[in-house]
């Protein structure tokens, strides 16, 4: 409150007024007590001047001193009686003759000239040495004189400090009681003022909802009221706003998609945890930074002052190298309002789309290309024929037989396509039961047998492990996984044996089968799943190969919740180990 600056002022104002207008009323009604009293003296000395020229009028001149002094006596005034040259013929307080001539005193002049025959003057006597008010009168006797009372001033002046000390006394106590009224009147004015603008910095500083009492009801009471409404109001706006922004920033956080704002000159306003992820930054380096100076990416920069520059939406797409290649779409658009608030970048990883994009086309050309070539064959082959060689009893068999081995080779390949097909797109049903590993193992050996004795290799199956294990699997499933690694086994082991194998290992039920062929390159290794991918092309077509096996038995222990693993030493042998879960667990 005192540091209030309308307080002061209001109280200030109406202290000034005050103290004016006190003053003004002092000094007018002091001044016109003065007039008052000396109109009074005056008009006291004109009646005594008539009774003086009552008394005196008919006396000579030659023994008025004795009645002039007392009459002075009486009225406790100054007499004088002069003569009409101005001689002093009696005076009550001095002695005529000691008397200068009195006709040039103002009084005495004004009585002489004036028709009612009286002159006043207000003087300092240099006979008695104070300030007097004399007043003479034309005595209407035979030979002119002129009656002369006279009356010091001292008494008046007393008298007239006296009053005003009254006056300015009474005026100073009503200063101070004013004052300590306008003090309570400015407080009650600007207190509510005050409050409100302590109300108005505080909803400045944040605090909104701030409310002020509403005192009165005049103009201050409804600006006070109306004041509570709009802190409300505006308390009720904010918490919107933040409960948007939370709900938007809760919305940026659970995206998949990265999000950028820039500001018109390019500066990152903004940017959620996945745009910091894909983009290989974090909100907190970014933020604050020009978007081209923190990512010092060419076609970045091309892409965001596209953007910049119109008002359609753009769209395109960046190959970025943060750790990994990347291949981000990016889709941008203006921020809304005039002038240029800035643009909203949003990112989305393509890389997958674009991997899925290329292992397709790559297929198709594979695809294409294996079916290509036992087609070409078996066209070239029955042409041969049709030309003349079916008459040809040496050979004609031969290419038949060639025919059919192509014959055989497109089939396998249709069929390895078809059953990737159908594990791939889910339409294979798996019956999800207790497998014995041991029951499963002895099947394969059982219909792998001739073909490995055909080739000279040992099928070996490991002493069989104290207690039966089973694999929660599909059975078919199971039979065609480990056929196709057998198939492989007898394939690229030239000569030797293989070993199946199978155990429990906590949870998992594990399968393997070991062979000492051809082995497998180390490079090579993390890519014979892959479709279609073969070490040796050549010895794979030679073997029957379709390239498709490894990658159906990917699929096929996918589906099963397992996974398959590979060890391979070049000319040493490989082993490959699935694990699948125990049935038991
Ligand atoms: P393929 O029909 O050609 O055998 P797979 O998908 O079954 O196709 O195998 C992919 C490639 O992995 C094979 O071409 C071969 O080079 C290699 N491979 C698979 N199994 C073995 C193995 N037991 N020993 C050596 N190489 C193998």
């Amino acid at each position: 409150m005192w540091r209030s600056q309308i307080f002061w002022r209001l109280s200030g104002a109406y202290c000034i007024l005050l103290a004016i207008s006190l003053g003004i009323l002092g000094w007018v009604l002091v001044n016109r007590i003065e007039t008052r009293l000396l109109a009074e003296i005056r008009h006291n000395l004109e009646m005594k001047t008539l009774l003086i020229d009552e008394i005196t009028a008919r006396q000579t001149d030659t023994n008025l001193q004795q009645p002039i002094t007392r009459l002075a006596e009486l009225t406790r005034t100054r007499i004088t009686l002069i003569a009409a040259d101005g001689k002093v013929l009696a005076d009550s307080d001095e002695r005529p003759e000691r008397l200068e001539n009195h006709l040039e005193r103002p009084e005495v002049q004004a009585a002489k000239i004036s028709d009612s025959g009286v002159g006043v003057s207000t003087r300092f006597s240099t006979s008695v040495h104070q300030p007097m008010m004399y007043v003479a009168r034309r005595q209407k006797t035979e030979s002119v004189r002129y009656v002369r009372a006279a009356l010091p001033l001292d008494a008046v002046a007393h008298e007239i400090r006296w009053l005003g000390r009254g006056v300015w006394t009474a005026t100073g106590v009503t200063l101070l009681v004013g004052l300590a009224l306008s003090l309570i009147i400015a407080r009650r004015l600007s207190a509510p003022l005050v409050e409100l603008s302590a109300a108005a910095r505080s909803i400045a500083q944040g605090d909104y909802g701030k409310r002020v009492s509403v005192g009165s009801g005049d103009e201050v009471g409804a600006l006070a009221s109306t004041f509570n409404e709009m802190s409300q109001a505006c308390a009720a706006y904010i918490a919107q706003m933040d409960q948007d922004r939370q709900q938007l920033l809760a919305v940026f956080k659970s995206m998949v998609e990265g999000v950028l704002v820039l500001d018109a000159d390019q500066t990152i306003r903004f940017l959620n945890d996945a745009a910091g992820q894909l983009l290989g930054t974090t909100p907190e380096a970014a933020r604050g930074q020009k978007i081209w100076q923190h990512f010092r990416h060419r076609h970045l920069g091309e892409a965001v002052d596209k953007i910049l520059a119109s008002a359609e939406p753009y769209c395109c797409e960046l190959e970025w190298f943060p750790l990994e290649r990347k291949v981000l779409a990016v889709q941008g658009a203006c921020l809304p309002g005039q002038p240029l608030r800035g643009a909203v970048l949003v990112f989305h990883d393509i890389t997958h789309v674009r991997m899925l994009e290329r292992v397709r086309q790559d297929f198709v050309a594979n695809v294409s290309h294996e079916l290509k070539t036992p087609l070409a064959a078996i066209q070239a082959t029955v042409e041969t024929l049709l030309d003349g060689a079916l008459q040809d009893p040496e050979h004609n068999v031969r290419f038949l037989e060639r025919v059919r081995e192509n014959a055989d080779r497109l089939h396998r390949l249709v069929h390895d396509l078809l059953t990737l097909g159908r594990i791939e797109s889910g339409q294979e049903v798996m019956e999800m039961g207790p497998v014995p590993l041991q029951s499963a193992i002895e099947s394969c050996v059982s219909r792998q047998a001739d073909r490995a004795r055909a080739k000279g290799l040992q099928m070996i199956q490991a002493p069989p492990p104290p207690a039966p294990v089973l694999a929660l699997a599909d059975e078919d499933a199971l039979a065609e996984i480990l056929d196709n690694l057998v198939d492989n086994a007898i394939k690229y082991t030239p000569a030797g044996q293989i070993t199946l194998r199978w155990f429990a290992n906590g949870s998992d039920a594990m399968l393997q089968v070991e062979d000492t062929g051809v082995g497998i390159p180390e490079r090579d290794l993390p890519r014979v799943f892959e479709r279609f991918y073969r070490v040796d092309k050549a010895r794979s077509r030679e073997l029957g190969g379709t390239g498709l096996g490894l990658s159906i038995v990917k699929h096929l222990v996918q589906k099963l919740n397992g996974n398959i693993t590979v060890i391979s030493e070049i000319g040493q042998g490989s082993t490959f180990t699935v694990r699948l879960p125990r049935a038991e667990a």
